[in-house]
């Protein structure tokens, strides 16, 4: 008789999940951005909510929680009712480093379920144009004949900028004093306005400044030059070989989200990124597209593990403070 009890309730239950996954999404969705509005996690999110909302048929709204380095955006999200409707938007800073920096109130792989994989993009060396240095070689000789440490604007502890300054101060051996933003959209404007010296952004952020000839560019992190932007010298070339970084983004759900959701939100993930509208906007931005292979799930999660595997040593190493 227990035995029958317990068959009813498991279908019951079945049926409930079924019909759940079948009807999602049946009112709009949030995709949570740990960064201020204008920045480039902000920019990427709205392209694809734009994207994502005809497939799932539902508004998806992207609402900006910001502060500690994103940390306090992907914690709203984790603590959300795992039905799918809260999506956490992050990065190799949000996602990866940031478990290495903060006393997290979640644990980044026990309390998250990965959805996909987004698109990419190299950093890129910044300057307010007051900076008297015209390539990467005099603007490490300006770094170091400072009295002073020069400026950098970042993220917070623990977000992509500051991630990559620390490795910039790391490869170049110049100091520099971060500054602290809310994300680098309210950076950036500073460094239009010459409050800052320094960013070592993503280049998604930076490029449009760059075109528009508002701050200067130095290097992008990675061995060849960018096509979108072929007149900005590789790290390589101009003087710091080896100094690579790519920061990549991703969508989680908080854990125990149903699998048919987790599928339904990747597919719709899936299909804003195979859309050539979509893939014409972020590569404008410098952004490059996941391979096919990584698109599930699954590769999300074993790329994060195998990046919290390579950074959080080199973190703990640094021992990075919150400031
Ligand atoms: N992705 C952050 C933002 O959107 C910036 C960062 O991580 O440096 O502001």
């Amino acid at each position: 008789m227990r035995r029958v009890a317990c068959l009813v309730v498991a279908a019951l239950l079945a049926l409930t999940f079924a019909a759940r996954a079948e009807t999602f999404p049946s009112r709009p969705i949030t995709i949570i951005v740990p960064f201020s509005a204008g920045g480039p996690s902000d920019a990427m999110a709205r392209i694809l909510a734009e994207r994502m909302k005809l497939s799932l048929g539902q508004a998806v709204l992207i609402e900006n929680v910001t502060g500690a380095g994103g940390s306090i955006g992907v914690g709203r999200a984790v603590h959300a009712a795992a039905d799918g409707y809260t999506i956490s938007f992050g990065h190799l800073g949000t996602h990866v480093c940031n478990g290495a920096i903060y006393k997290l109130s979640y644990d980044l792989i026990a309390d998250l379920e990965p959805v996909a994989l987004l698109p990419s993009n190299p950093m890129i060396i910044v300057s307010r144009n007051g900076v008297p240095a015209k390539s990467l070689a005099e603007l490490l000789a300006w770094l170091k004949s400072r009295p002073t440490p020069a400026t950098a604007g970042t993220a917070g502890a623990g977000s992509g900028s500051h991630i990559a300054g620390l490795y910039f101060e790391q490869v170049s051996g110049a100091k520099l004093q971060f500054v602290p933003y809310r994300g680098t959209a309210p950076a950036l404007s500073d460094l239009v306005g010459g409050q800052i010296d320094l960013i070592v952004d993503q280049t998604s952020n930076s490029i449009n400044q760059v075109r528009a000839g508002t701050i200067r560019a130095y290097a992008v992190t990675q061995a060849a030059r960018l096509a979108q932007a072929p007149d900005i010298p590789a790290v390589d070339e101009a003087g710091l070989p080896g100094f690579h970084m790519t920061l990549w983004s991703g969508l989680w759900v908080p854990k125990g989200t149903p699998d048919e959701i987790v599928a339904r939100l990747n597919a719709a993930t899936e299909e804003a990124l195979s859309d050539p509208a979509v893939q014409k906007q972020m590569e404008n931005l410098g952004l490059q597209m996941p391979d096919k292979d990584k698109a599930n799930p699954e590769a999300l999660g074993a790329w994060q593990k195998a990046e919290i595997a390579k950074w959080w040593p080199l973190i703990q190493a640094a021992d990075v403070k919150v400031e």
